[in-house]
Formats: structure tokens, sequence, C-alpha cells
């Protein structure tokens, strides 16, 4: 089984894809936790990567795809897959149709997380995440500890260079561009479940399990 989560940065792609792994035991790919990972060891990749997600713009499709044809390769995970923020361009959907038809597989579903532009911004900027395990909160919504120790695995919890406000609001150009018309795409391949993301974490959570059946 291959999932797909697309939606919007600020979406909550995160979060959910750490809730439905666990439900429904796929394993959680994402690219952005990859490249970050990379970035934290100063691996060339993550080094390359850099450049361009500092900024809030995209990866090189063939960087991102090398990457995840690796990656899908890996025995845990050739089982099932939750995909969080691959692919982001249609080349990327197309590339990726590709490397799974190499091991017999292919996307069963691609759930939309549907949220109004306007609240964005606010979800982005207000972000704080931990360096280690990913795990999200919101200085608002959801604020961290005030030592800034993630209390899931005790690394180091920041903000992201990229949510701060000008490569966020970025990330959100980019988005519209170049990751939106794949709601489209997949739509027309009769495998788009989108979901109401407005509601909190656990809400969303329930949508997204409603919708899959
Ligand atoms: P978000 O969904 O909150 O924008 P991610 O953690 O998914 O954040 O991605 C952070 C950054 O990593 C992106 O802005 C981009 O630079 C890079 N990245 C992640 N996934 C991809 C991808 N599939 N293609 C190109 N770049 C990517
Ligand atoms: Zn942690």
């Amino acid at each position: 089984m291959i999932i797909i989560l697309l939606g919007p940065p600020g979406a909550g792609k995160g979060t959910q894809t750490a809730a439905l792994a666990k439900r429904y035991k796929l394993t959680p790919i994402s690219t952005g936790d990859i490249f970050r990972a990379n970035l934290n060891d100063r691996t060339p990749l993550g080094l390359e990567a850099q450049n361009y997600m500092s900024q809030g713009l995209l990866v090189p499709d063939d960087l991102t795809v090398r990457l995840v044809d690796d990656r899908l390769a890996q025995p845990d995970a050739l089982g099932g897959c939750l995909l969080d923020g691959f692919p982001r361009t249609v080349f990327q959907a197309e590339e990726l149709e590709k490397v799974l038809a190499k091991t017999g597989r292919k996307v069963d579903r691609c759930l939309l997380l549907d949220i109004p532009e306007k609240e964005l911004m606010a979800r982005l900027t207000g972000r704080r995440v931990c360096r280690s395990c990913s795990s999200v909160w919101h200085l608002n919504f959801y604020p961290p500890p005030a030592d800034l120790i993630c209390p899931l695995c005790g690394g180091e919890i920041y903000q992201r260079a990229d949510d701060e406000e000008v490569a966020a609001s970025n990330r959100l150009k980019v988005y519209l561009a170049q990751t939106q018309p794949l709601a489209e795409w997949y739509e027309k391949k009769g495998l788009l479940t989108s979901v109401a993301a407005l509601g909190s974490p656990k809400e969303v959570e329930m949508a997204i399990e409603k919708a899959l059946g």
C-alpha cells in the first residue's frame, strides 16, 4: 500500500504522517526530513539541498527522485509506505510511477489536506520542531516546553530557517505554482481523496480515517 499525503506547507502533513504511519503500520517517508537529517550530518546531499531549502525553493527534481528511488528500495519500505512531501511536481509524480513499477507497485491513494490559504502563514511562522525526531509544536496553538528540550527524545526544539517569513511565503508560492497541479493530476487518475484540514490534529486524523474507510 502506497499512500501520498499532499497539501500546502503548514497543512499538517508532518503531524498526520506520524499519526497515520502508526495507525496503519506504514513506513513514513518524508523527503523534507531526509534532507534536514542530511543537513544536520553535513552530508554532500544535505549541503546541496540547503541552498534551495533555506530560500523556500524546491530541491531539483533529479536529486530528489534519486533520493526517493533509493529510499523506496530499502527493506522497510517494501511493505506499505506513507509519502510526505513527495511528489511535489508533476515530473516527480511521473518518475514515482516508474520507480514503483520496478517492484510491481503503484500509488493506491493520494490524500489532499485541504485548508484555506489564509491560515498557512501563521501556522508556518509559529511552528517549532524537534531537530532529532521532527515532532511539531506551535507557539500559539500548542506551545513547546519552556526549556525547548523535546519531551519525546531530548532533542533540541528550534525554528526551521524556512519557516521564517520570507522563505515561508516563498514556499506557499512554490506550492501554488508547482505542487497544487498534482491534485488534479491524481484526481484524473481517480486516486484523489480530499480531507478538510482546518480542525485540531485529532479531528483531522479522524476525518482521514473516515475518508480512507
Ligand atoms: P513543508 O511541507 O512544510 O514545506 P518539507 O519538510 O516537506 O516542508 O520540505 C522542506 C523543504 O525541503 C522544501 O521547501 C524543499 O526545499 C525541500 N523538499 C522536500 N521535499 C521535496 C521534493 N519532493 N522536491 C523538492 N524539494 C523538496
Ligand atoms: Zn524529539
